[in-house]
């Protein structure tokens, strides 16, 4: 698909903006090997006894910690990806003063590896996890990855819970409120790789008070109609495009 025009429109409000908020979901990280879960190939369409929404809720957790953590280990740590273009271009358009923050679904640290500052994760990161019996805080993948079953913890034998919020979690106040507030004062909000259908995060768009929203998918989103600039196509290739100037 010929995206020229598009990109042109994208371009120039990046040069005309000091104020962009990026927002994303799982497709920003497909193009660093990660699935997302409701592409075709994403996790929702592969075959498991169970659905990955139910695994990965506080129900299961607490009930089989063993399974989720089977699923856990194999499918949502992705200890050797590394960021994409797409991760890239944000980090340089906040070194550049032309970005605010970046807001993600996601939990695998990319965007903190690409060089961005000002990220807030929505939904936790597997990078951080916590001992349930004495709150002892570790950080990395190393605690869960290094276990065998169900990771514990190596003062007191607690379970280890990841700082990842399940199905059936609430997501953290003061990083919600921080969200609203820098998509309220966005001047252009990028929203990308995102199928917009996991609520509350989905809604944040709707605090957008400006006149550029701007979502690049490679699907369609239920947004689409409420966007001032749609993209169709893959995050990497269309901010990869994009010059900081
Ligand atoms: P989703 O799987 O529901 O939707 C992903 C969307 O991204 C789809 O609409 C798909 O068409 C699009 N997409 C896929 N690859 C793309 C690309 N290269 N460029 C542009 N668009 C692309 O993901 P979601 O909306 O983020 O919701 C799923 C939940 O699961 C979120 O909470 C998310 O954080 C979590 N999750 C996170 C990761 C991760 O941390 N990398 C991976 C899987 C799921």
């Amino acid at each position: 698909m010929d995206n020229t025009r598009e990109l042109e429109t994208l371009q120039q409000w990046i040069d005309d903006s000091d104020n962009i908020v990026f927002f994303g979901g799982a497709g920003v990280s497909t193009e660093s090997g990660i699935p997302d879960f409701r592409s075709q190939d994403g996790l929702y369409n592969q075959k498991y006894d169970e659905p990955p929404e139910t695994i990965i809720s506080h129900t299961y957790f607490m009930r089989k910690p063993e399974k989720f953590y089977r699923f856990y280990k194999d499918k949502m740590i992705a200890p050797d990806a590394k960021p994409n273009a797409a991760h890239k271009k944000l980090a340089e358009l906040e070194q550049a003063g032309k970005l605010r923050a970046v807001i993600t679904q996601n939990i695998d640290g990319l965007h903190q590896d690409a060089g961005s500052k000002e990220v807030l994760e929505l939904h936790g990161s597997v990078r951080r996890n916590d001992c349930m019996k004495c709150g002892a805080h570790f950080d990395g993948v190393d605690i869960v990855l290094n276990s065998s079953g169900v990771p514990k913890c190596p003062r007191c034998g607690g379970t280890i819970k990841p700082d990842v919020v399940l199905y059936e979690e609430g997501l953290d106040d003061t990083t919600l409120y921080r969200a609203v507030d820098y998509i309220r004062a966005a001047d252009v909000l990028i929203v990308g790789g995102t199928s917009l259908v996991v609520y509350p995060a989905a809604g944040l768009i709707n605090y957008y008070r400006g006149h550029k929203l701007v979502l690049i998918n490679l699907q369609p989103t239920g947004y689409d109609r409420q966007a001032d600039l749609v993209i169709a196509g893959k995050i990497g290739q269309v901010l990869g495009q994009i010059q900081v100037r």
